[in-house]
């Protein structure tokens, strides 16, 4: 059957996530710190009212869209939150999770041979989204040395005359980078100059620490007309099984998206739908005590990896840490699967996030605390044991 499967499908490598989950749920008491879900449950006023919508009967489809009060209530949101507005009208539109957004921007976007340029190690599903559209991805490497951040000359070098968009995704997964004015304005330059569309995956922008400011590439002069903000409700408020996502832009943007939205998804679901307009208007408190309690386990866990002897950036943002473990002198992949089979601690290894995560590995801390202080002991016997090459045949 291989040979039916369309080829730039059949090429297509399976997520490295995936295969490593698989062999993850088929152990017993395992602490993960692999998931890039909130550990916390959707707040109750949320909740209630998906359940009250159904109790009025609403259980129709909605405009392609998306429900016009909630068009209405995240472009005041995302006036507020990122500087930038936009018509309910005809900028907007409701998706099925940012997931579906990435998807049908790109397509929405990309002809054939053209190239799409992002950061790595960067979100799982990126460089698939462009090759299904049978776009070209190029991939640009982030360091940790630089905090993981876009550099303007890096990108510049990439820059060729089929480059048409730049994916963007600050506060990052998988390493909690972030960007500031100064970056983000060189950035902002260089696709004013070359003419590039940007696309801005911004689903992590509520979870910032220190103080530190969510800057939107979107606002920044010259910008509003060439970018496709992305953004939803997953991860802020912890409602990843609503699946609703929005993409905010020019109008003719926003149009094309809605051409393949309407075609492949019809409209995102209206019970989601009205507890995102909930969450949206009022969940800013209980987004924030997420946010302090992500706070506070990312100070232990950054901590507890650095006094480990494996380097780690202390992230801006998200709810991830990318521990460098290359001094143990192991692979990432052997030293997660190592880590599970003799710690029952789960963790993915860096190079699931693309090749310059090799070296790395990904730690979410969307875990209660207790379980991050008993993985990070077992996490320590597990290094000191490495460093004396205990697991060289193990693995
Ligand atoms: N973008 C990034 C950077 C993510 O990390 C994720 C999920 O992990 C998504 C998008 C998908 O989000 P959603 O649940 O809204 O589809």
């Amino acid at each position: 059957m291989a040979d039916r499967i369309a080829h730039h499908v059949r090429d297509l490598p399976r997520s490295g996530i995936r295969d490593f989950f698989e062999i993850v749920q088929s152990m017993k008491e395992v602490i993960s710190l692999g998931i890039g879900e909130p550990d916390f449950m959707t707040p109750w006023h949320i909740r209630e009212a998906a359940i009250y919508s159904l109790e009025k009967g609403h259980t129709g489809y909605t405009s392609n869209l998306g429900l016009p009060r909630l068009r209405a209530v995240i472009s005041k949101y995302v006036e507020e939150h990122f500087s930038v507005s936009y018509q309910p009208e005809r900028e907007i539109i409701v998706t099925v999770g940012v997931s579906e957004a990435i998807d049908i921007a790109i397509r929405a976007l990309v002809n054939p041979g053209d190239e799409v340029l992002y950061h790595e190690p960067c979100y799982v599903s990126y460089s698939p989204s462009v090759v299904l559209a049978h776009g070209v991805p190029v991939a640009i490497p982030t360091k940790s040395e630089d905090d993981f951040a876009l550099d303007a000359e890096a990108l510049a070098t990439r820059i060729t005359p089929r480059s048409k968009v730049l994916l963007l995704n600050f506060p990052t997964n998988p390493t909690g980078a972030t960007m500031d004015r100064a970056r983000m304005e060189k950035i902002a330059a260089l696709c004013v100059k070359h003419d590039l569309i940007v696309i801005t995956d911004e689903i992590y922008s509520e979870i910032r620490y220190d103080g530190s400011e969510h800057v939107s590439i979107a606002a920044m002069p010259g910008m509003r007309e060439r970018t496709l903000l992305l953004h939803g409700v997953s991860k802020a408020f912890a409602m990843t099984g609503f699946r609703i996502g929005f993409g905010c832009g020019p109008q003719d943007l926003v149009e094309a998206m809605m051409k393949v939205h309407q075609y492949a998804m019809l409209c995102a679901p209206i019970t989601s739908q009205e507890a995102a307009v909930e969450a949206l208007l009022h969940g800013a408190p209980a987004v924030e005590n997420m946010r302090r309690e992500y706070e506070l386990r990312r100070n232990y866990i950054v901590s507890s990896l650095n006094d480990m002897g494996l380097e780690t950036f202390l992230p801006r943002g998200s709810f991830y840490v990318f521990p460098r473990i290359e001094s143990t002198g192991m692979s990432s992949r052997d030293f997660a699967m190592g880590l599970l089979k003799a710690e029952n601690v789960a963790a993915v290894p860096g190079p699931a996030f693309g090749a310059p995560g090799e070296g790395y590995l990904r730690c979410s801390y969307a875990t209660a605390l207790p379980k991050i202080k008993e993985a990070m002991s077992r996490m320590t016997r597990y290094v000191e044991r490495a460093r004396k090459g205990q697991f060289a045949e193990a693995v």
